[in-house]
């Protein structure tokens, strides 16, 4: 027997979400999750799980293999990563304006809030082909908008991610065909700030 027969047949697993797939409706349809998380989500951390088996990241912790990796195992592990953080920000209730610290850093960093969502809306509007647009805090507690393509995530340049949107097309084809634009617009319905304001005071 290898040490790898010994494994568990899942390190990381799908994480549970705190809302029903139908939940998210009419801004993102059942139909969408049950392949977004359902099945890319799934695939993305099925294929991690079979990458690291018997490497030196077999026991380390996601947020390591994303910063540390590269290649395919880069892809899928930070996919696996950015979907998890991507679909906690949403909620069916969601407290739909920052407030408190958050709020005041967006105000000195974008001039407001609605300033914010513009500049934000552009980013991922004009980001060419499959990627995320993040809201990420620098080392100097500085506010900004970055852009990467296909599974980029910003740990990797030092950056503490807030907020991440998901713009490949598999996250609104179904309910948006190609109107991108309309995808981002309604996208705002349903993103909870309270979760976005925690990661920002570090909680
Ligand atoms: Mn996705």
């Amino acid at each position: 027997m290898t040490t790898t027969d010994t494994l568990p047949a899942e390190t990381f697993t799908l994480p549970e979400l705190p809302y029903q797939l139908n939940a998210l409706e009419p801004q993102i349809s059942e139909e969408t999750m049950r392949y977004h998380y359902g099945k890319h989500h799934k695939t993305y951390i099925d294929n991690l799980n079979r990458l690291i088996r018997g490497t030196r990241y077999q026991n380390a912790p996601l947020e390591e293999i994303v910063i540390n990796s590269d290649g395919a195992l880069f892809n899928n592990a930070a996919q696996a990563w950015n979907h998890t953080f991507y679909f906690l920000t949403l909620s069916p209730d969601p407290q739909m304006v920052p407030d408190g610290e958050l709020a005041e850093a967006i105000k000195r960093d974008f001039g407001s809030f609605e300033n914010f969502k513009k500049q934000f809306t552009e980013a991922a509007s004009t980001l060419f082909g499959s990627g995320w647009t993040w809201l990420v805090k620098d080392h100097d507690g500085k506010l900004k908008i970055v852009s990467y393509s296909n599974g980029g995530n910003p740990l990797p340049h030092g950056l503490t991610p807030l907020l991440g949107i998901d713009v490949w097309e598999h996250a609104y084809y179904i309910d948006y065909r190609n109107a991108r634009a309309d995808a981002l617009a309604n996208h705002w319905d349903v993103i909870d700030w309270k979760v976005v304001g925690q990661r920002y005071k570090g909680l």
